[in-house]
């Protein structure tokens, strides 16, 4: 028995996947990763590379109960960002040059209580893959909103997706970290091919960022990543290139 981290009670815990397992278990993704991609960062030399998801559960953070508020939220980002990748359109420039892709429709709810929850158990975590994910004061904010099954509005722990538009070339998982955009923090991370960043900073989102955040109504939309570091990749900037590709 130990203190489950969501509900606090003393209770029997489960194995808790942080980023879903569906995700890391993506087919294409392993065969095409690099072979360290998915490897546990390690001091020791001889330790193989593995094309597993290890290092990405925790089995000492939440007790069934609460593990399983997750499930439907977990199941629908999967159903949607993979299973009906097909429903993407592409979003072209006049060149005819691919800018992301689009979703017409989608359900804003439970696809933002999704990045909210993955963020709430990293930020719960104490395994290695984590560790730079702090959720801090906003703890209570993150579990309100997952109890109360309502994401909250468009401007709070707003999120974009972009996504690798060639799987081979990019990389797959690797920890999540943060990134500031304007002096805005955001924290990102790689759930299979597609990258969610998620503001976690009481100050407003940057206006540039409005075309492409996640809103009740309207697209979905991903900007593409091709190639690119996402640590140095000029978010911004592709945000414009999109915004005319939109209107
Ligand atoms: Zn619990």
């Amino acid at each position: 028995m130990q203190t489950c981290k969501y509900c606090g009670r003393l209770k029997t815990l489960v194995k808790s996947h942080i980023i879903p397992r569906s995700f890391c278990e993506i087919k294409s993704f392993q065969q095409n990763a690099p072979h360290n991609a998915l490897s546990l960062p390690s001091d020791s030399a001889d330790l193989k590379p593995v094309k597993r998801s290890i290092g990405m559960c925790d089995d000492e953070l939440f007790c069934k109960v609460c593990e399983d508020k997750f499930m439907i939220y977990d199941a629908y980002a999967f159903k949607l960002l993979h299973e009906q990748g097909n429903r993407r359109k592409t979003l072209r420039d006049e060149q005819g040059q691919v800018l992301g892709a689009y979703y017409e429709t989608y359900d804003y709810n439970k696809l933002k209580l999704f990045f909210i929850s993955v963020l709430l158990r990293a930020g719960l975590s104490d395994v290695f893959f984590f560790k730079h994910v702090k959720v801090g004061p906003y703890l209570e904010q993150l579990k309100d909103a997952v109890d109360a099954g309502a994401a909250p509005a468009s401007n709070d722990f707003a999120v974009f997706l972009a996504y690798y538009d060639e799987i081979k070339r990019g990389p797959i998982l690797f920890p999540p970290s943060q990134k500031r955009i304007q002096k805005i923090k955001f924290f990102y991370f790689h759930i299979g091919q597609v990258i969610f960043y998620i503001k976690i900073d009481k100050r407003a989102t940057p206006q540039e960022l409005q075309p492409i955040i996640l809103q009740p109504s309207g697209k979905l939309v991903l900007m593409t990543l091709s190639h690119k570091d996402p640590a140095n990749f000029d978010i911004l900037k592709g945000i414009e290139r999109i915004r005319h590709g939109i209107e």
